[in-house]
C-alpha cells in the first residue's frame, strides 16, 4: 500500500479558478491586460479595507515596488524582524539600503517592539512590520514609536491575508495600516496565484507612482515614454483569474486555518517542553502555518522529530533561519530570542485541505515522543 503522504500545505484550486483561467484562454487575454486584474486589485483592496491594490509579480516584488517607490536608497536605514523569511531584508538590498535587524519576542515571535528605539539612527527611514506565521504585531505600538521618529511603516502581510489587530479602537485588517502593505500569493500562502503579489495602499501619490515603476517606468499616458528607470514587476491576467477565484473563497480558508491551529492547541496543549505563538488579546491571527517550539524537557530535539515526521511521510519544517545569521548580512552583534526561535521552531502541516484525520497522525507521532511524567 502506498503511504500517505501529509504536504506543509497545498492550495485549495476547487473553486472557479479553473473556469475563469478557462476564460483567460479563450479570449486569448493571458499576459498582463485582461479584466481579472482589475477585477482582483478592487476586490483585494476592499479585502483590506484599503483604497487601492497594484497587482504585482510576486510578494518579493511587491515589496521592492513599496521600497522603490518610496525613494529608500543607499543613505537609508530600514529596520527589519531579523526573524523572516529572506525577502522581507533583500528588498531593501535592492535599494541599496542599509538592513538594521530586530530580534524577536520570545511570545508573539513577531519583532520585539522594546527592541526598535535603539536600533534608530538619522538615517532610519523606515520599517517592515512583518506579521509572522499570520500572527499581525502590535500596529498601535508600532504606530507610535514610528510618529515619534517619523519612519514610515511598510507592513510586509505575506504570510498574514485577513488577520486582524486593533488600531485605534477599531479591528482593522493587516496591510492597511502602514503606508503600504505588502501580500504573497506563493503557492503555500493562505491564497495562491502561483506566484504573485499585491501591494495595498491609501496613499494616491504612492499608488500611481507604483503604477508607472511596475511598467518600465513607463509614462501613463505616453507609450514608450520611460521617464524613470522601472521594472516589470506585473502579474498576468492567468495570474489574476486564479486569484479573483482564491479570493472568492477566502473567507472559507481563513476559518480552516483557525480550525487546524485550535485542534493542534487542543492535542499538544501540556506536552511538557512544548510552546505555541502567543496571540494578543488585540490581534486575531491567521495561522498561516501553525508552528510550535520543541526544548527539554521533550524527549528529542526539534531536528530529530522532523525526521521521525518524514518517515511517517509528514512534512514539517524549521523555522527561518535569522536574517542576521545569513552570509549577505552578517555581522558582529548577537540577537538571542530570534536565534533560539530558529533552532527550536517547527513548522507543522497547516494546509487548508488537510484533514482532521492528517493532523492526528501529526499529533500522534508528537504525542508519542512525549516525556511521560
Ligand atoms: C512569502 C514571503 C515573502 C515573499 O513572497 P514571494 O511571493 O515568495 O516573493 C515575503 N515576506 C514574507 C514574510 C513571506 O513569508
Amino acid at each position: 500500500m502506498k503511504k500517505s503522504y501529509i504536504p506543509i500545505s497545498s492550495p485549495d484550486l476547487t473553486g472557479n479558478e479553473r473556469k475563469y483561467v478557462n476564460e483567460c484562454l479563450s479570449s486569448g487575454w493571458i499576459s498582463s491586460k485582461g479584466t481579472f486584474i482589475e477585477k482582483f486589485e478592487t476586490g483585494f483592496a476592499s479585502f483590506t479595507g484599503n483604497q487601492y491594490a497594484v497587482a504585482t509579480s510576486n510578494g518579493t516584488t511587491a515589496l521592492h515596488l513599496v521600497l522603490a517607490a518610496l525613494d529608500i536608497n543607499k543613505d537609508d536605514e530600514v529596520i527589519v524582524p531579523d526573524l523572516t523569511f529572506v525577502a522581507s531584508a533583500n528588498c531593501v538590498r535592492y535599494q541599496n539600503a542599509k538592513v538594521v535587524p530586530v530580534d524577536a519576542d520570545i511570545q508573539s515571535w513577531n519583532m520585539d517592539l522594546t527592541k526598535i528605539v535603539k536600533k534608530i539612527s538619522k538615517k532610519t527611514k523606515a520599517i517592515i512590520a512583518v506579521h509572522l506565521y499570520g500572527n499581525p504585531l502590535n500596529m498601535e505600538r508600532l504606530s507610535s514609536i514610528a510618529k515619534q521618529h517619523n519612519l514610515l511603516i511598510i507592513e510586509d502581510a505575506a504570510e498574514a491575508h485577513g488577520a486582524q489587530v486593533k488600531f485605534q479602537g477599531k479591528w482593522r485588517t493587516v496591510g492597511s495600516i502602514g503606508i503600504a502593505g505588502c501580500f504573497s500569493f506563493y503557492g503555500n500562502k493562505i491564497m495562491t496565484t502561483g506566484e504573485g503579489g499585491m501591494v495595498t495602499t491609501d496613499d494616491k501619490t504612492l499608488y500611481k507612482k507604483m503604477k508607472i515603476l511596475r511598467d518600465h517606468g513607463q509614462h501613463p499616458k505616453k507609450r514608450y515614454f520611460h521617464e524613470v528607470i522601472g521594472y516589470n514587476y506585473r502579474m498576468t491576467n492567468l495570474q489574476a483569474a486564479i486569484g479573483t477565484a482564491q479570493l472568492e473563497r477566502i473567507e472559507e480558508f481563513i476559518p480552516k486555518k483557525r480550525e487546524i491551529a485550535s485542534f493542534y492547541t487542543h492535542e499538544l496543549k501540556g506536552i511538557a517542553g512544548l510552546t505555541f505563538q502567543t496571540v494578543a488579546d488585540n490581534a486575531k491571527s491567521v495561522f498561516w502555518m501553525f508552528s510550535i517550539l520543541i526544548d527539554k524537557p521533550y524527549s528529542i530535539k526539534r531536528d530529530q522529530l522532523i525526521a521521525k515526521l518524514a518517515k511517517e511521510g509528514i512534512e514539517s519544517r524549521p523555522f527561518f533561519h535569522p536574517v542576521h545569521s545569513l552570509p549577505p548580512y552578517k555581522g558582529k552583534e548577537n540577537y538571542p530570542v530570534a536565534t533560539y526561535l530558529a533552532k527550536h521552531g517547527l513548522v507543522l502541516p497547516s494546509g487548508s485541505t488537510l484533514k482532521i484525520k492528517d493532523l492526528k497522525s501529526v499529533t500522534a507521532i508528537i504525542k508519542k515522543y512525549a516525556r511521560k511524567i
